[in-house]
């Protein structure tokens, strides 16, 4: 027992454990500085991009709108204006042709593994991004560098990590450009309008994946959401859990954001 199949049959659970405390051992700071970054992008893409910029359920001190949109640029590349109109248009057109990732159009492993590539794909249609993405940041900042230079913030985070650690920073760097693809254009976009409870009907497919939203920053509760996406608040049940709305109150008591 404990054997693992086809090429590994050398490793047995003991010598796993084994493999798991040294990693956790001699690379603690390279997994809490992974777990940190990649927790704030979560935070920064649910609080700012979603119920903030997309549903307008946030009012910003300027401070932390200003890093958060420093932040997203940082570590993502990704543009406030294309998100926000391509997450409007999916609320619009959920479920149909012209839902910009529907499960039911694309296939659950499309939009699971390749969300990325439709989020692309729907950035490039200018006319919509225009009309859906209205209202979001148009400052200096926004035209000169993160809109223009969208993809220098990823090219500085790669060079920060591999100064901070070494080559293990460039195996971080890849961590980090997959996780918000992966857990927000792939789980949440496919598994949460595919498979999970629901809390109620909705003329859409929308699922909560789990009830505890931590790890997606509370974006599991996608049912939730799509019952009502003005509310900024994704739990209802008292057994679920939002960490996204944790994190709006906090800033909301130190005076960073006001809840509309
Ligand atoms: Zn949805
Ligand atoms: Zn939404």
């Amino acid at each position: 027992m404990g054997r693992v199949f086809g090429p590994f049959l050398f490793i047995n659970h003991k010598s796993a454990l084994y493999v798991c405390f040294f990693v956790a051992k001699y690379f603690m700071s390279e997994i809490l500085y992974t777990l940190i970054a990649t927790h704030i992008t979560i935070i920064c893409v649910t609080v700012f991009l979603h119920r903030g910029q997309a549903h307008k359920g946030i009012e910003f001190h300027p401070a932390l709108s200003h890093f958060m949109r420093f932040w997203l640029w940082l570590t993502t590349g990704m543009i406030t204006k294309e998100w926000v109109a391509i997450h409007r248009k999916h609320h619009r057109f959920c479920e149909t042709d012209n839902d910009p990732h529907s499960p039911k159009t694309y296939g659950l492993t499309t939009v699971l593994f390749k969300g990325a590539f439709l989020y692309h794909a729907a950035s490039k249609d200018k006319d919509m991004v225009n009309s859906y993405g209205v209202g979001t940041p148009n400052d200096w900042m926004e035209r000169n560098v993160y809109t223009t230079h969208s993809r220098l913030g990823i090219g500085i985070l790669l060079m920060l990590n591999v100064i901070l650690f070494g080559w293990v920073g460039l195996l971080i760097w890849g961590i980090q450009m997959i996780w918000i693809p992966f857990w927000a254009a792939g789980v949440v976009n496919g598994i949460g309008h595919y498979w999970g409870y629901r809390n109620g009907n909705t003329k859409d497919n929308s699922r909560n994946i789990s009830p505890w939203g931590i790890i997606i920053g509370g974006e599991e509760l996608h049912n939730n959401h799509h019952l009502d996406p003005a509310n900024i608040k994704l739990s209802r049940k008292k057994f679920e859990f939002d960490i996204g709305y944790f994190y709006c109150r906090l800033f909301a008591k130190m005076h960073l954001l006001k809840i509309r």
